[in-house]
This record gives structure tokens, C-alpha cells and sequence, in this order.
């Protein structure tokens, strides 16, 4: 029988005096999945990948990987492996001794563990590097190996904390291209806590959405970007204008509101400003009671019947669009 891999929190807490930074949280991570855990600055996501790991202890709860309650174990025997964003790596070893570190902390023989490292190395396709020191790499090639001496200890997830936020944003593309790759192809779960939400989008088969110690929203991320359980998941996931009436709130997307002709239900609103992204057009502007909505546009469409700053048009959307939210 196979054991199952997936990591469970049952109501995990953890408290610093007298700020909850994670509260009582429920969370199934399952097997050989992607899962990101999104929110500001401050929600709570580190201190909860940190109980994960055991590198912070537990306030209150349960943490079960595989069926096992690892809630007290420390690090080492958690079945898990934690990449940091500053990767961590020790400058006078090798890569291939860094690799091999937490190897020679079980007490595993040199051969054995350069063997393991050697083969670690090779996936990520820095073996003809392995006898370099980590200041001899670039920034990508520095994550590759920290990712290798993570993976090393075969563990059952990976945890990986804030891992691309170190790289510049054409690397940080490529390399979370490589994640992503990488997970598929060991076929166990990650762990990834992020505050983008472009990262989260791109690589979670689930997103959970923190905020203030607790869960707002575990998706797919489809789901998280068209479905936002509430006003705090539309607002900080973006591409949404929230919009309150007298009976309910709802988010549109700022590519499903259009700007033109008066129509039922349509809204007075002035143009107050306009960003070229490139493929699209951004524009903002302003309605009754100084409210602001975004609109975005295909650059053609916008280049085919531009708006002057200033102007006067209607705001709509249809009602298949609106999607209502949790109060
Ligand atoms: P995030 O990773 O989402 O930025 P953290 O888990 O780091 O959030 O922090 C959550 C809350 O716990 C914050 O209010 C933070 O100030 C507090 N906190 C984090 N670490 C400690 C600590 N070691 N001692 C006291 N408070 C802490």
C-alpha cells in the first residue's frame, strides 16, 4: 500500500505573546501538488511554513505529513526540507560539499552522500559546477543548488520560502518556470510562501489567500482570480474593481467593465488617467462620489478609438460579469 504524502494543519496556531499570528487554521496541502500560500506582509505565512518545518514551535494544533503526527519532531525528522530565500549556502564549501551537508549531518559516509549530491546535481544541471565555490556561481545557479541540498534528504514536501523574490524579474520568470518543472518531475508536493500574486497564479495547482492569521480563500488559482470569496481576495489578488449598491457587493474584472456608449445600468465616469502596458491599455477613471474603477483594453482596441484624458463615457459591464461577494 502507498503511503499517502499530503501534509494536513488542523487548526495550527501559533501565538508571540499577545499577536496570533497564525489562528487556528485548517489547511490539506495534497500529494504532488503546487501550493502557494499568498498574502501581505505580516498575514501570518511565514510563521506557519516555519511550524511546518519545525523551526518555530506550535501553539496550538496538529501538523500530520502522511498520516504521521510531526507536530513536536524537530527538523531533521520531519520529512520535510525548507529552501530559504537567501538560499543559505556556506561560502567556503563546495557545491557538491553543500550539497552533501545535510547528509554528513545524518552521519552518512563521504562516498555515499557525494554520490546522492551528485545525483541531485545532475537534475538541476550544475554537476560540471560541483567543484565551485557558491560566490563562483550566478543567482540562478546559486537557487539550483540550494534547491539540490533541499531535495538531498529525499523529503516528502518541499517547503520553499519567498525562493525567487532574491532574483531579478527576468530570472525570477525563468527560474519559476523551473519550480515548476522540477515539481513535476519529483512528483512530491510543494509548499511556497509568496506575497506576489503573479507568482501564485503561474505556479499553484491550490492558492491560499491569507490574511491576518487566517484563510480567506484556498483555490485553484483560476478560481481565486474569477471566483474571489470576498473584498479582501478581489482587492489584493488584483484585476478586479470591487463595486458596492445598496444590497450587495460584487467584483467585475477590469477586462469585463468597457467604456463607451449609455446603456442601461451604464455609469457617468471621467476619464482621469491612462497606462500603455503593452498588450493592453490600463485606464482609470472616475465615477459619482469620487469613486475610481480600472478598465483595461486590448491595445488595438484602444488605439482604434482612444479616450483624451478629461473626457465624459459610461461604465459598463454585463450581468453575467458581476460576481458577487461574501459580505
Ligand atoms: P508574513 O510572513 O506573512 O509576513 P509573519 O508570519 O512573519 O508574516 O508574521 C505574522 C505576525 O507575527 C506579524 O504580526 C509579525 O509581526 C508577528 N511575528 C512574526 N515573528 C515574530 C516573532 N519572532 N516575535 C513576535 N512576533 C512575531
Amino acid at each position: 500500500m502507498s503511503v499517502s504524502r499530503y501534509l494536513e494543519l488542523v487548526k495550527t496556531t501559533k501565538r508571540y505573546g499577545e499577536t496570533t499570528a497564525v489562528d487556528a487554521v485548517n489547511l490539506t496541502v495534497p500529494e504532488s501538488k503546487y501550493v502557494c500560500i499568498l498574502g501581505p506582509s505580516g498575514c501570518g505565512k511565514s510563521s506557519l511554513l516555519r511550524m511546518v518545518a519545525g523551526h518555530e514551535v506550535t501553539s496550538e494544533g496538529d501538523i500530520i505529513l502522511a498520516g504521521s503526527n510531526i507536530t513536536n519532531l524537530p527538523p531533521a525528522k520531519r520529512g520535510t526540507a525548507m529552501m530559504f530565500q537567501n538560499y543559505a549556502l556556506f561560502p567556503h564549501l563546495s557545491v557538491r560539499d553543500n550539497v552533501a551537508f545535510p547528509l554528513k549531518m545524518r552521519g552518512i559516509a563521504k562516498i555515499q552522500r557525494h554520490n546522492e549530491a551528485d545525483r541531485l546535481l545532475e537534475r538541476v544541471q550544475l554537476l560540471p559546477l560541483a567543484a565551485r565555490k557558491p560566490d563562483q556561481l550566478s543567482g540562478g545557479q546559486q537557487q539550483r543548488v540550494a534547491l539540490a541540498r533541499a531535495m538531498v534528504t529525499n523529503p516528502q514536501i518541499l517547503l520553499l520560502d519567498e525562493p525567487l523574490s532574491a532574483l531579478d524579474p527576468f530570472l525570477r520568470i525563468k527560474i519559476r518556470a523551473e519550480l515548476k518543472q522540477l515539481q513535476r518531475d519529483l512528483g512530491i508536493a510543494f509548499l511556497h510562501v509568496t506575497h506576489s500574486q503573479d507568482e501564485a497564479l503561474a505556479l499553484s495547482d491550490l492558492v491560499v489567500v491569507m490574511n491576518e492569521g487566517r484563510i480567506e480563500q484556498a483555490s485553484t488559482a483560476h478560481d481565486v482570480f474569477n471566483k474571489p470569496a470576498n473584498e479582501f481576495v478581489a482587492r489584493f489578488i488584483g484585476g478586479h474593481n470591487v463595486i458596492e449598491t445598496d444590497s450587495a457587493k460584487f467584483a467585475v474584472r477590469t477586462d469585463r467593465v468597457s467604456l463607451g456608449k449609455k446603456s442601461a445600468g451604464a455609469l457617468p465616469v471621467n476619464i482621469r488617467q491612462i497606462e500603455f502596458l503593452g498588450t493592453r491599455v490600463s485606464i482609470t477613471v472616475i465615477g459619482e462620489s469620487d469613486l475610481e474603477f480600472s478598465v483595461e483594453v486590448p491595445d488595438r482596441s484602444f488605439f482604434n478609438r482612444p479616450f483624451e484624458i478629461g473626457a465624459s463615457t459610461f461604465l459598463s459591464w454585463k450581468p453575467e460579469d458581476a460576481h458577487p461577494l461574501a459580505a
